[in-house]
C-alpha cells in the first residue's frame, strides 16, 4: 500500500495498527525500503505499508477450480439457463427457480446474480440497495519485472468508500503470470453500461505513470471493463431474507467479491446446511436494508 506523502504514510501506519489485533501482519518500509523492494516505483514516494500475508488469485482458474471441486462433491451445473424468477408456494415461501427450461424445485434459493440480482430478488417482492459500480482494468504488453508485489496506493480505500457518482481513480497495478501487468482502477455509477472508455482509461494510465514512470516504455494492449454490485454501507448482503422464506443473498460485494467468495460460501453453508446463525451473521444480514 503506497503513499505519496509522510502523512499518508502515519494514517496508513494508524490504520495498519487497527488490524493488528486480528492477526494480520505488517511491515512499515521507508523511501529507501521501498526503493530496495521495488526498485521502478517514483523515487519521491514517502513509503508503504507491507502486508505480508497478502496473496493474489486468478479469478478466472478460481471459479473453475471451485466448479470443479463443488462437482466432484455432488453439485450439479445447469449452464446457460437464465432464472426468470423465483417460484412462490401458496404461502409466499420460495421453493424453487422459473427458468425457459422449466421449474427447478429447491428446498432453498441463494440469489448471487452481481449486480442482475434484483432481477431475481424483485419476483420474491425483495427490493435490492445494490448498484452496478463500473470499473476499468488496463493490461500492457509484457513488462517482465516491472514490480515484485502487488501493489495500490493509500486513497484506494476512499475510492471506494466515496459516495461520489463520477469517476474515481486509485492506483491498482499487479503482475500476471504471463509477464503483463494490470492496471486499474476507476469506479463510477453509469447504470448498466460496460463499454470500454478511452478517457477512463487514460486516467487509469496517468495515475500508473506516476507511481510507475517506467510504463512509459509498455504499451496498453487490451482494456475491458465490469460492473461491481455496490452496496450502501460496502458490505456484502448474505443470508436469509425475512420476508421471503426459503430466499438467501449472497451479493452486494461491490470490489472483493473474488477474495471475498470462499467466506460468503461458509456463511451461506453455515445458514443453510448448519442451521446456525454463522460468525458474521448479523454484519451482513440482509435485513439491514429496509426491503430486504
Ligand atoms: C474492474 C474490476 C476489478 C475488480 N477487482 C477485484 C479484485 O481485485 N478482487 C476482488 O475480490 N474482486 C474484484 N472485483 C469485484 C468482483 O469481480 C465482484 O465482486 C464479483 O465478481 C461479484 O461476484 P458475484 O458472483 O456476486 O457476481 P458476478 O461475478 O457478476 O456473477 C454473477 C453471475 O450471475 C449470472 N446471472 C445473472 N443473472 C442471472 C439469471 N437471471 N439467471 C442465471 N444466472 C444469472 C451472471 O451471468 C454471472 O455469471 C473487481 C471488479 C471489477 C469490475
Amino acid at each position: 500500500m503506497l503513499y505519496e506523502t509522510a502523512d499518508g504514510l502515519a494514517d496508513g501506519q494508524r490504520k495498519a495498527a487497527d488490524l493488528q489485533p486480528a492477526g494480520i501482519r505488517v511491515e512499515i518500509v521507508d523511501a529507501t525500503g521501498l526503493r530496495s523492494l521495488e526498485p521502478n516505483l517514483a523515487h519521491d514516494l514517502a513509503g508503504a505499508i507491507y502486508y505480508l500475508d497478502e496473496a493474489q488469485v486468478d479469478a478466472r482458474a478460481a471459479t473453475l477450480a471451485m466448479l470443479d471441486t463443488a462437482q466432484r462433491l455432488g453439485a450439479t451445473l445447469q449452464a446457460g439457463t437464465e432464472v426468470s424468477g423465483v417460484w412462490l408456494d401458496a404461502g409466499g415461501r420460495v421453493v424453487g427457480v422459473t427458468t425457459k427450461q422449466g421449474d427447478i424445485p429447491a428446498g432453498a434459493v441463494v440469489c448471487a446474480a452481481g449486480v442482475w440480482s434484483n432481477d431475481i430478488a424483485r419476483s420474491a417482492g425483495v427490493e435490492l440497495p445494490v448498484r452496478p459500480r463500473k470499473g476499468h482494468i488496463l493490461v500492457t504488453s509484457r513488462a517482465p519485472g516491472l514490480i515484485a508485489h502487488p501493489m495500490l496506493e493509500g486513497s484506494y480505500a476512499a475510492s471506494v468508500t466515496s459516495a461520489a457518482e463520477g469517476i474515481q481513480v486509485a492506483l491498482v497495478a499487479e503482475m500476471t503470470a504471463g509477464g503483463t501487468a494490470l492496471l486499474g482502477s476507476s469506479r463510477e455509477f453509469v447504470g448498466f453500461d460496460r463499454s470500454a472508455s478511452p478517457a477512463v482509461a487514460q486516467a487509469i494510465a496517468a495515475r500508473a505513470l506516476r507511481f510507475l514512470p517506467r510504463l512509459a516504455q509498455a504499451s496498453i494492449i487490451r482494456s475491458y471493463a465490469g460492473l461491481r454490485p455496490w452496496s450502501p454501507d460496502h458490505l456484502p448482503l448474505i443470508g436469509p431474507v425475512a420476508s421471503a422464506p426459503g430466499f438467501y443473498l449472497a451479493t452486494g460485494h461491490e470490489g472483493a467479491g473474488i477474495g471475498l467468495a470462499p467466506v460468503t460460501g461458509q456463511i451461506i453453508a453455515d445458514w443453510i446446511v448448519g442451521g446456525r446463525v454463522p460468525e458474521l451473521g448479523d454484519t451482513v444480514r440482509p435485513g439491514r436494508f429496509a426491503g430486504c
